[in-house]
Formats: C-alpha cells, sequence, structure tokens
C-alpha cells in the first residue's frame, strides 16, 4: 500500500488495535486526522525558573505560579492524622524542592517514579526548615531528552490533552507526543494544499504544510501565531462561503414582490403618532422601505434593545404591505404578547380601516374557524399570533411580509420551515438580543441587519441597584411611597423548582405573604406559569389600567410587556437569573418619562461580595469566571445598561453556541476562530467570500474549483442546508 495521510492511524509505529480503537473513540481516525488534532497549550523557556531562583522569589513574598523543570529523586507515602499524605522530592541543575500532594496520594504514587522529568507549575512555598515546596502542583511529564533539548535549546514543548480514552489504552503524554511527533515528521508532507494559491499569496498565508508543522513544534512564538492564523483564516473563510452560498441561493432562486411605498398613507399614520420616530427608527424604516420596494425577498434581522421602539417599525413596514393589498402577519413569542400587540396594533390603525385578526391557542373553535376563513379570504389585512402559527397550516389569501418578534427566544428559525408552511414573503426578524456584529454575521450571516440604536428621547436611565435580603423592608417602604404617587411596580421571583406545582405553590405564597404583611396596604395582583393567557391577560390588562399597584410574578412578564405607569421592578434572587433574562426584565420598566428603577436581591454577603467586586475578564482565568459567574452577571448589570455591553460579557460567560443556539443554524462549528477575538479576520474573511461567491457562485472558474472541491469534501452536509434554508 502506498503510504498516504488517509490511512487509519493503526499504521503508525506504537499504535495497535488497541490504541486505534481508542483514538476512534475520540473522533480521530486516519493519520490525517492525528495530524489535526493541535496542542492545547505549550510550554516554552521564558517561563522556567531554577529552584534557587524560585527560593529567593519565595523569601520575597512573591504570591504568583512558578514552574520548574525536575527530575524525581524520590518519592514517600506517609500518615499525617490518619490521613495520606504524598511527597516527592525532586531536583534540577540548582538545588532541591518537594511537591506535596494531601489527597489522592494513590494516584499520584502511580505517576512520578524516581528518575522522571516533569515540569511541575504551582504556588511556591518555604517550610518551617526552609524547604521549597509546591503543594498540589499542576505537572507534564517530559522525556529525558525533551527536558534536556529544552533547557538548552530553548525548544517548545507541545501539550496534547490527553483524553480519558487514551489513558485507558495507556497512553500519557510523553507516549502520545511521541506518536504525533512522528506522524508530523513522517507524513504531514503530504498534505494536500485546501486554500486556492491566490488566497495564499494574496493574504499573506503559509501553505498548510507548514502551518501543521508549526503547530506541533514551533521554533518560536511568532511563527505559532502565523501558523494559527493560516488555520483561523481558513475556518472563517470557509464557514463565510457557506453563508455567502446560502444567501445566494436565497435572494437567487426567489423572486420577491416588488411593493409599491406611496408616501402618503405613511406620513398620515406618522401624524397620527403622539411621538415623533427616533432618527434610527427612521433609518431602518428608509432600509426596509428599500426591500419592500426591490423584487429581492426581503431577509431582514431588526436587532434594537428592549424598549427602542421595533413594533412601530414593524407597523408601518405592514401598512405598506397592506396598501398594496397583500397581507402581514405578526408573530409574537407569547400568547399574552401577542394579545398585547393585536390591542395596540388594533388601536393605532383603527382609523384606517384596517382589519386586525388575533390567531391564538384557547379561542372557541366556531371563533377560529372564522377567523381561519377571513385570512383565507383575504379580508384580513394584519394578522397577529404566536409563533405556533407556523405549526397551524394556515391559508393565506396573498402573504406579503412575515415578521417575526422577540426571534431569540426561539433560536435561529430556518426559513425553509417558514416556506413550508407557506409562509412565502417578505421576513422581518426582531431582536431585543444586542448581538455583537460579528456574532450576527455568522449566525444571521445570510441575513441584511438593521440597527435602531436610539433610545426615544423622553427616556431616562433606569437606575440599577444591588441590594441584600436586609434591605428589602425599606425597598417595601420605597414602592408603598410610589404607590401613593401613582407608580406601580414589579415584583419578580425566579422559579426555582423544576415542577409547576411547587412553582405555584412558592409565588402564592409570597404572594399572600406580602398581601398580609408588608405591602398590606396595596393592591397586589399576581400571574404565574400555570394560569391560561386569558387570565394573565386580563391580570395584565388591569394592572395597566391601574387597577392594582404591584404585579407578583414569576418569569412570565419577562418579554414585551409594555406598561408606561410602571417604575420599579424588584428582581429577588437575581443571581438565578441569566444576564439577557435579567436584562429583559430591567426592560419592563422605564418606558415612561419618570425615572425608574431596577432593584436586585440577592443574599446580604452577597451583596457585599459584588458591591466590592471590581471584574476585568484580562485578569480573570478561566476557572475563576467559572466560579464567580453569578457575581459577574449582576456587577455587570450594576454597570451596564446597555444590551449590547451586557451580550459582549454574556458571551464571554456561556460562549455563542448556548446563548445563541448556533447549532440550529446549519453552519459548522468554529474550532479554530474565536468570533469575537477573530471579528477582524472574520469581517475579511467575508468580505473575500462573498466576493468570490458574488463572481462565481457555482465555483466553476478553474481557481476556484479547490474551494468547490474542500467545500464537497467536508461540509456536504452544511451545503445541502444552504441550498434548503
Ligand atoms: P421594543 O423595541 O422593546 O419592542 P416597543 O416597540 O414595545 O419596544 O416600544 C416601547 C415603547 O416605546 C412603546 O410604548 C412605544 O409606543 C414607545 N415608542 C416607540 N417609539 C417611540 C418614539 N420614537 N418616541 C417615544 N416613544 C416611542
Ligand atoms: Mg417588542
Amino acid at each position: 500500500m502506498k503510504e498516504n495521510i488517509s490511512m487509519p492511524v493503526q499504521y503508525l509505529k506504537s499504535v495497535g488495535p488497541k490504541r486505534a480503537e481508542a483514538f476512534s473513540n475520540i473522533g480521530i481516525n486516519t493519520i490525517r486526522d492525528l495530524l489535526f488534532y493541535f496542542p492545547s497549550r505549550y510550554l516554552d523557556r521564558s517561563t522556567i525558573l531554577n529552584c534557587v531562583k524560585v527560593v529567593q522569589y519565595a523569601m520575597n513574598g512573591y504570591q504568583g505560579e512558578v514552574t520548574i523543570i525536575g527530575e524525581v529523586t524520590d518519592s514517600e507515602l506517609h500518615y499525617y492524622n490518619r490521613k495520606q499524605i504524598f511527597k516527592v522530592k525532586m531536583k534540577d541543575s540548582s538545588g532541591f524542592f518537594e511537591c506535596v500532594w494531601f489527597h489522592g496520594a494513590k494516584y499520584f504514587k502511580d505517576v512520578f517514579h524516581t528518575g522522571d522529568h516533569f515540569a511541575v507549575s504551582g504556588k511556591p512555598v518555604l517550610t518551617k526548615y526552609g524547604h521549597l515546596q509546591i503543594v498540589h502542583p499542576d505537572f507534564d511529564k517530559l522525556a529525558e531528552k525533551e527536558s534536556k533539548d529544552f533547557l538548552n535549546t530553548g525548544k517548545i514543548i507541545p501539550f496534547y490533552r490527553v483524553k480519558k480514552e487514551l489513558k485507558e489504552s495507556n497512553l500519557g503524554d510523553l507516549g502520545l507526543r511521541k506518536i504525533i511527533g512522528s506522524a508530523v515528521a513522517n507524513y504531514s508532507y503530504l498534505l494536500q494544499e485546501s486554500l486556492p494559491d491566490f488566497l495564499i499569496a494574496e493574504n499573506n498565508l503559509i501553505g498548510i504544510v507548514e502551518t501543521v508543522q508549526t503547530l506541533h513544534n514551533p521554533k518560536n512564538y511568532s511563527d505559532l501565531d502565523t501558523a494559527k492564523h493560516r488555520l483561523k483564516f481558513e475556518e472563517l473563510f470557509y464557514f463565510e462561503t457557506l453563508v455567502a452560498l446560502r444567501k445566494q441561493f436565497y435572494t437567487s432562486k426567489k423572486k420577491g414582490f416588488s411593493f409599491q411605498v406611496k408616501p402618503g398613507p405613511t406620513k398620515k399614520f406618522l401624524d397620527s403618532l403622539p411621538f415623533e420616530l427616533t432618527e434610527s427608527q427612521l433609518n431602518v424604516l428608509s432600509e426596509i422601505r428599500k426591500d419592500l420596494e426591490s423584487d429581492r425577498p426581503m431577509n431582514r434581522l431588526l436587532q434594537g434593545d428592549v424598549g427602542s421602539g421595533k413594533t412601530i417599525v414593524a407597523l408601518i413596514s405592514m401598512l405598506i404591505v397592506t396598501e398594496n393589498n397583500f397581507q402581514s402577519v405578526l408573530m409574537a413569542p407569547t400568547e399574552i404578547l401577542a394579545d398585547q400587540h393585536f390591542k395596540n396594533i388594533s388601536r393605532l390603525v383603527s382609523a384606517f380601516g384596517l382589519n386586525v385578526e388575533l390567531l391564538i391557542g384557547g379561542q372557541t373553535k366556531l371563533e377560529r374557524q372564522k377567523i381561519l376563513k377571513r385570512i383565507e379570504d383575504g379580508s384580513a389585512d394584519i394578522i397577529i399570533g404566536t409563533h405556533a402559527l407556523i405549526q397551524d397550516n394556515v391559508k393565506f389569501h396573498k402573504l406579503g411580509l412575515t415578521v417575526i418578534d422577540e426571534q431569540h427566544r426561539f433560536g435561529v428559525m430556518q426559513r425553509s420551515s417558514l416556506i413550508e408552511k407557506g409562509f412565502i414573503s417578505d421576513v422581518l426578524i426582531m431582536t431585543a438580543t444586542p448581538i455583537p456584529r460579528t456574532l450576527t454575521m455568522t449566525i444571521y450571516g445570510d441575513l441584511d441587519v438593521s440597527v435602531i440604536d436610539q433610545m426615544p428621547k423622553n427616556r431616562k436611565p433606569i437606575k440599577t441597584i444591588l441590594r441584600g435580603e436586609n434591605k428589602l423592608k425599606e425597598i417595601y417602604n420605597f414602592i408603598i411611597d410610589k404607590a401613593k404617587e401613582g407608580e406601580q411596580s414589579f415584583l419578580v421571583y425566579p422559579l426555582v423548582e423544576e415542577s409547576e406545582k411547587l412553582e405555584l405553590k412558592a409565588a402564592q405564597s409570597h404572594f399572600e405573604d406580602l398581601c398580609n404583611g408588608e405591602l398590606k396596604e396595596l393592591r397586589l395582583c399576581l400571574i404565574h406559569g400555570r394560569m391560561n393567557w386569558r387570565d394573565k391577560e386580563k391580570i395584565m390588562f388591569d394592572f395597566a389600567a391601574k387597577k392594582y399597584d404591584v404585579l407578583v410574578s414569576t418569569t412570565v412578564i419577562e418579554v414585551g410587556i409594555d406598561i408606561p405607569d410602571a417604575n420599579i421592578i424588584v428582581i429577588n434572587d437575581a443571581f438565578r437569573f441569566g444576564l439577557s433574562q435579567l436584562h429583559q426584565l430591567r426592560g419592563r420598566v422605564g418606558r415612561g418619562n419618570r425615572q425608574s428603577y431596577c432593584i436586585l436581591i440577592t443574599s446580604d454577603v452577597h451583596a457585599a461580595k459584588i458591591n466590592k467586586f471590581n471584574y476585568n475578564f484580562d485578569y480573570l482565568s478561566p476557572e475563576q469566571i467559572e466560579k464567580n459567574k453569578s457575581l459577574i452577571r449582576l456587577n455587570a448589570m450594576v454597570k451596564y445598561s446597555s444590551g449590547f455591553d451586557l451580550s459582549e460579557i454574556d458571551l464571554k460567560l456561556r460562549g455563542p453556541g448556548n446563548i445563541f443556539g448556533t447549532q440550529q443554524s446549519g453552519l459548522p462549528e468554529l474550532k479554530y476562530a474565536d468570533v469575537i477575538e477573530d471579528s477582524s479576520l472574520l469581517l475579511q474573511t467575508r468580505e473575500i467570500a462573498f466576493k468570490i461567491i458574488g463572481n462565481d457562485p457555482l465555483l466553476t472558474d478553474s481557481k476556484n474549483i479547490l474551494i468547490k472541491k474542500i467545500l464537497e469534501e467536508y461540509f456536504l452536509n452544511q451545503i445541502q442546508l444552504a441550498q434548503t434554508a
């Protein structure tokens, strides 16, 4: 058999059938796969100290971590207060030191053998006898030669993650490094170039062989950066090529409607509003208007922070469509929100002779049939419902525009599913989750994006404060005082229990306690997740009509609801909520022109800590971030009012996949690049990819053949998705 890199790893020295199976279990089947298993980190000489230096550091009170390379001279297991303690004595060229473990002794006993070399990292301490000691260090095993080379020549040593499966087949740090090292030495030159020459040349990239060799064996950090850059470039380039193909497919295959925009009706509507649109709203409207006029189907994402006034923009777009004798649909995430949209929109367009319909669960069969008929025969102009509308096989007379509100609640909706259900129309997707621009490009990469980045003029910034539970009494008094001035409050409790029954009980008991206790003199109402939408709606309606002072709720008020006189929101056990949820909740207040407050409640200890806590991601280790997530979230809420700032933080805390359901986007996961950190590279590759696809959509040009081949070889599934989405 001729040597090639598609051979199974089993052909490599030291990889028998058993290890080959272990590799296969972690997704490594061929030699090529192994060549793309890159080090998770590197060790270099500049971070290494010798013992004598470390002793000096420790004597001077140094508190940080150090790394020493040493050889094991002895180890001992002994008991202290019936607990096992394991000590390893080591030496380097300058002296001796020891490593100590107070638990896990049995395990470590089998790891450290006399004569072995290790790089150990941890905080140095001096014992009362003056010995240098490192307690519970991190460590990496080195071959003797490696450690000599390393110290003498300054070689950078790669470390690979030795996953459980590999350990179980008796493969450790050293063994894995050796196997990969020999694969790189013997096979990497066989790697086929995966980027066209012109891209490599134009963008000063290095070839794939050099890239892979450098990543496994960098001579210095600058080479390493060059190699990483090439890898990220390639990944982002193919990613954006898929996005470009999807967009190309979607806009070229289907012709849209070309609506006529008559200025008269829009102006009449604008004149009927009690406020003027912000400049930002007007800009977005003119972008939408161009889409509506063009016969290219509209696929637009409208981003705007909570309360920025997206609904009115959507409504004006719908009016344009209605003027052209087409129907519009507005889909909301919840029934109560659909209902609110229905009421507001009906009121706003009442003077225009339009027929607005609400299609929602809980309507009688007869009622529903009548509505469906009016949608089918065209007497319904604007149809408002929940996202369930998609499932319902509604037949439209002539659908021109579909607006999807608060998209973020549902992840990325595939437009294919809309089309399947007969929603062949222009599409406007609205979201209050302010997604950083680069991320928008990845998950909504084929949509055009409009942003409302300005709040209506009359808004006062919301005051956000964090308080311990011991301040609740004062807060209740504050609510009572404000109620006397006609201002209303929300009191939110998190869902602690999974079970709906318990949730109901918890919400009810809070409610009763408040009614009979601290807030006795006020009028309270309760909303919880177990109520049907009609009951919820009645209470919201009565609350909006100021029949109540305080609305106690579980998180059901989270999205969209608009009550101008509610100026206070108290969020109990605030640490239980996610950042975007907190921001959404806060967005329930501050819609009128009075000062509003968002009061976050947490335990006293927690509150004291958070108010003092000042984080900077650059200084926090991943472990620290992990440990302090709730502190960081609450601190961020107090510090930032803009949803954009918060979403950047949320992204750092949770990663893009978890927040926006990137998995559902049908695009590949990014392995090497980071949409935030590598945002400029993302923009660069996007431009290149869109240009290539724009000029040669079928990739038939000889210089683009390789791109097509790579796409077909590695992204076949995504291409198919791109052609259906
Ligand atoms: P969101 O973008 O969160 O969906 P809404 O569309 O519900 O926000 O708007 C919030 C409130 O602001 C509504 O009461 C709306 O009537 C009002 N509003 C919208 N645009 C303006 C404006 N330009 N000036 C003043 N108030 C506005
Ligand atoms: Mg809204």
